[in-house]
């Protein structure tokens, strides 16, 4: 078993056994629950890529299919490895089988481009097959491995979530707090609802939370009128981090 799979098996019991505090935690902590979670799994995740496994077969089978990892999670790939000390040797070693494939890739692109003048059949010396051809070469199969793992670490919290939603606690920490669900794991949590009540619980209980967002941003908006002279109050000056966060999922 690679380092990167035996790490996954570890990785998967440590959220089973992330309890109720955990949830509550990142209910407590304001804005969406799921991403808060996602958030500190991926920090976690991408701290024990660098450090264990730079050179681990299966990081690199997943990072060539690909093509190296999206453009946020390459930025925080690079502010972690920095923040821990590192120059990029472990960015550098993770990498080293992609821009090798990348070599070939470009190899077989001017190939086919040299090779334009011996085709009999006139199609392939067209713009639009060499274009083709070029685009098919440097498509990817699959999407960033870390982006991935996000999905299913949402998946798996949405349903930790939903086995507690009917408790009281949940209902009084959940209603009681600034936890707003952001808008693409709201979608997540009901498509993945099976109980009527868990619904409704759901959709009034936001409703009511995104109505308020509405009411702080138009006394935001109203108070920088020029004759107001009223202060803004601490729900104000945080609601355009609140809208964003909610639509910018
Ligand atoms: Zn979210
Ligand atoms: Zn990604």
């Amino acid at each position: 078993m690679s380092n990167l799979e035996s790490n996954l098996k570890k990785f998967e019991s440590f959220k089973r056994g992330l309890s109720w505090s955990a949830i509550k935690k990142a209910l407590q902590s304001g804005g969406c629950p799921i991403c808060n979670i996602v958030e500190k799994s991926t920090e976690k995740y991408i701290e024990f890529l660098l450090r264990e496994c730079p050179s681990d077969a299966e990081v690199h089978k997943r990072n060539l299919k690909s093509m190296g990892f999206c453009k946020r999670h390459s930025n925080q790939l690079k502010e972690i490895e920095s923040s821990a000390g590192s120059d990029g040797l472990n960015i550098a070693a993770i990498y080293e089988t992609v821009i090798s494939r990348e070599i070939k890739n470009f190899e077989r692109v001017e190939d086919l481009l040299n090779s334009d003048s011996q085709n009999i059949l006139k199609v392939k010396s067209s713009l639009k097959w060499k274009k083709r051809k070029i685009i098919e070469s440097l498509s990817t199969s699959d999407e960033c491995f870390i982006c991935k793992n996000e999905a299913k670490t949402a998946l798996f919290y949405v349903h930790e979530i939903i086995k507690i939603a009917a408790d009281e606690e949940f209902r009084e920490v959940f209603s009681g707090s600034d936890a707003l669900f952001c808008r693409n794991h709201f979608i997540l949590l009901i498509s993945e609802i099976k109980d009527e009540n868990n619904l409704k619980y759901f959709v009034d209980s936001h409703s009511k939370k995104i109505l308020q967002i509405q009411n702080n941003l138009r006394s935001f908006i109203k108070k920088h009128n020029y004759q107001n002279t009223e202060e803004l109050t601490e729900e104000e000056k945080s609601a355009v981090e609140i809208l964003l966060n909610y639509f910018g999922s």
